[in-house]
């Protein structure tokens, strides 16, 4: 897939983005550069922050943040402004996930994946909105959530709870910040070639199944997510607030069996209508 081509629509413009040094993220961070802006990465991974930098140069910087922990995620907002001046917009990806069936979850495994993934954005939008309005500044915010933050999987229970708190953080920025001048949206992306997914896109049965509900017959790009990122974070989506947007390839509208290869006649091709 090709990538987008760079625009300057984003010159000048200072971005805090959270598990910016891998996957969807890193797409993110390297998107905004090429469209003019500065951006601050908060990342656990510190090696790879500082592979980012080398790939990205001077437009780019990293601190080590975690953020489930508030003091990480506060000296990680005034870190971005020390270094690039006022904050415009903030993109909070950094999630982690659990795999196991609901009766077989440790309180400590639910414990951990709320932390990073639920209450890791409410700190992000708190302090990356805090900032912007003692700035008097508008701004505008994207997490990314996940389609499992409004459909559940199997043996993700605590991914789908947590992606479905964050969705409603979303939305609740969106009621309380509008007034400020501060856009809050989502994007909840289906599956997506990241190091995240890849033992499971390495299971040929697993990706079988999988395109079964595929209606455009792939998986998704980083690119597919950073471009509409971008869009919800730009001028051109000033109007849209508190939209938890699909980036899943149509995978949410298959929600039944395609009956119709069953039923003779019914999966035929049309046959202009004779
Ligand atoms: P990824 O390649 O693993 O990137 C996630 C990044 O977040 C990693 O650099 C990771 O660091 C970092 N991170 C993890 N915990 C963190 C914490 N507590 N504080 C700060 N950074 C942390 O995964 P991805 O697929 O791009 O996922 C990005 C977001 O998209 C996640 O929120 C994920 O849930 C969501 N999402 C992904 C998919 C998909 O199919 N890939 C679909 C829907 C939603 P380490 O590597 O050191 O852990």
């Amino acid at each position: 897939m090709t990538p987008a081509a760079s625009t300057a629509r984003f010159e000048g413009k200072v971005a805090v983005v959270t598990g910016g040094a891998s996957g969807i993220g890193l797409q993110i961070v390297r998107r905004l550069v090429a469209d003019g802006a500065r951006v601050m990465i908060g990342d656990l991974d510190a090696d790879a922050m500082a592979a980012v930098g080398g790939e990205l140069g001077d437009a780019v910087a990293g601190v080590a943040t975690d953020v489930g922990r508030e003091a990480d995620v506060e000296a990680l907002v005034a870190a971005a402004v020390d270094w690039a001046g006022p904050l415009d917009l903030g993109f909070n990806c950094a999630g982690a996930v659990k795999d196991g069936l609901l009766v077989d979850l440790d309180v400590e495994d639910w414990d951990r994946v709320m932390g990073v993934t639920a209450r890791g954005v409410f700190l992000s939008i708190k302090h990356e909105a805090r900032q912007m309005i003692r700035q008097g500044t508008p701004g505008a915010l994207v997490t990314i959530t996940s389609i499992n933050s409004v459909t559940p999987v199997h043996g993700v229970t605590v991914y789908n709870a947590a992606k479905a708190a964050a969705a409603m953080v979303v939305q609740n920025a969106a009621l309380e910040l509008g007034e400020h001048g501060i856009r809050s949206n989502a994007i909840a992306p289906g599956l997506i070639a990241t190091p995240m997914t890849e033992y499971m896109r390495s299971i040929p049965a697993v990706m079988d199944a999988y395109m079964e509900y595929a209606p455009l017959g792939r998986t998704g790009e980083v690119d597919d997510v950073a471009s509409a990122a971008l869009f919800l974070a730009s001028d051109e989506a000033s109007w849209i607030t508190g939209v938890n947007l699909l980036v899943d390839g149509g995978h949410r509208t298959v929600g039944y069996p395609n009956l119709t290869k069953l039923f003779e006649g019914l999966g035929a091709p049309a046959d202009g209508g004779a």
